[in-house]
């Protein structure tokens, strides 16, 4: 099969990518699950949309707005059908059960295969191995799609967003969440989750605390819960037994990578992801990348600004490739910046670039801050009254100012009396 563009994974990066692609060229898009969405579906609380429809959706009423566009657009989709590999070349192999082995030739690739989450292995959690132990968005998916509740008495590990919309999702639901557990001194998701699924449920929170053992032979029991130091050691003396069935993880998402590294595109080991320049193309001519599989967003909306960006710019490499790449500038995380997506500017073709980034810490009253690395030029300069490492921050800078740079910017943020 041939296709201008060809888009991997049919979430809101995907659909996104798609719908701005399909605008001038012919599409292709592959999902390996039964239905579009990605894991919109399963998210059914409020929360999506807020920027770009000014309203508040659910997860699946925000992906049906895109795949009834998709519907109507003419994009050839395939669901059931999962991607296998890809290569540098643009060429894919894909295997669904209705067409079998598919090779599909792609003048321009968009990756859009989001994340996959963190499991009990990876966080080498100690003890027996029970039925009762899932990660968030299984349980997410058993109660919101399949209709089936994982469990009664409920143990939480992780207090990012997806731990969250969980706990209160159990309580909703008739179960006992006996806490959430977070490793780390402050909570890992949005203040406004903690709000309105923790505080207003009355769902203790403890902070700079673990699992240590999970226990029980068939069926979960209980877990061993422990204080952890400032190395997030935990510390002796601390345990507490606490009677569960369900523990629930919800310790990280890892961006879903193996076909970028198949393409040998460039990764970012902050990120987990492919490196991207303000096209969203990555370091493979015509292969671009957006949504989760760059990077994790902490709202859908940016995900799909990220996913047009893509989509246009994978459409014009498909109609017209470039002859040549123009020389990267290069984003760098300074002071208090984890790290910064896009990694590179290579265009400067829009009157502003967007770079987001994530603090390593919680800051009050500080300035955020883009220079020359060389000069010291500043070509951007904010203040925030608070940076807190869950919450991505986005600075627009002006790339009139960016054209002189020779050959590094840097991110960083300072204390307001410091900057
Ligand atoms: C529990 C939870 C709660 C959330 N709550 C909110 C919220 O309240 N508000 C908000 O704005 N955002 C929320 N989000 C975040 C939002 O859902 C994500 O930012 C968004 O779904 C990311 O979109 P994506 O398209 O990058 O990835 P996904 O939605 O994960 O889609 C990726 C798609 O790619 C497909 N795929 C992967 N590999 C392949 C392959 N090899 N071949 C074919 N297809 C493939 C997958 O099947 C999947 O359909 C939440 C996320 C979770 C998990």
């Amino acid at each position: 099969m041939k296709t201008e563009v060809a888009v991997v994974g049919g979430g809101p990066a995907g659909l996104a990518a798609a719908l701005a692609a399909s605008e001038t060229v012919s599409v292709v898009l592959l999902e390996r699950e039964r239905e579009l969405g990605g894991i919109l579906p399963q998210c059914i609380h409020h929360g999506f949309g807020n920027f770009i429809f000014d309203r508040m959706m659910t997860g699946p009423e925000y992906a049906q707005h895109f795949i009834d566009r998709v519907e109507q657009s003419g994009i050839d989709v395939h669901t059931e059908t999962a991607v296998l590999s890809l290569s540098d070349d643009r060429t894919l192999t894909a295997v669904s059960p209705r067409e079998g082995i598919m090779s599909i030739d792609a003048r321009s690739v968009i990756l859009a295969m989001g994340c996959r989450e963190r499991t009990r292995n990876q966080i080498l959690l100690p003890g027996t191995r029970p039925a009762g132990v899932y990660t968030a968005g299984t349980a997410q998916r058993l109660i919101n799609v399949e209709g089936a509740m994982p469990g009664k008495t409920v143990v939480i590990l992780g207090s990012g967003d997806v731990g969250l919309i969980m706990a209160r999702r159990f309580t909703l639901e008739g179960a006992t969440v006996r806490g959430v557990y977070e490793i780390m001194p402050s909570p890992g998701g949005l203040t406004r989750n903690v709000v309105q699924c923790l505080e207003d449920y009355d769902i203790p929170l403890h902070l700079s605390h673990t699992v240590t053992a999970v226990h029980g032979s068939r069926r979960l029991r209980a877990v061993t819960v422990s204080a952890v130091d400032e190395e997030m050691n935990p510390l002796p003396g601390t345990e507490t037994t606490v009677p569960c069935d369900t523990l629930v993880l919800a310790v990280g998402l890892i961006p879903e990578n193996e076909l970028s590294r198949q393409a040998r595109i460039a990764m970012d080991g902050r990120t987990g992801g492919a490196v991207v320049d303000e096209h969203m193309e990555t370091s493979v001519p015509g292969i671009f990348a957006c949504g989760n599989v760059v990077h994790v967003h902490d709202v859908v909306d940016d995900v799909t600004v990220a996913g047009g960006t893509a989509g246009r710019h994978a459409a014009q490499f498909a109609r017209r490739p470039p002859r040549a790449r123009p020389r990267p500038i290069e984003v760098r995380a300074g002071r208090n910046v984890r790290y910064v997506v896009p990694q590179v500017l290579r265009h400067l073709d829009e009157d502003t670039a967007t770079l987001y980034f994530r603090v390593q810490e919680t800051e009050h009253r500080v300035v955020c801050a883009v220079v020359d690395q060389d000069t010291g030029a500043v070509f951007h300069r904010g203040k925030q009254p608070v940076v807190r490492p869950p919450e991505m921050v986005s600075l627009r800078v002006p790339t009139s100012d960016l054209k002189n740079v020779e050959t590094n910017i840097l991110v960083h943020v300072r204390k307001e009396e410091h900057a």
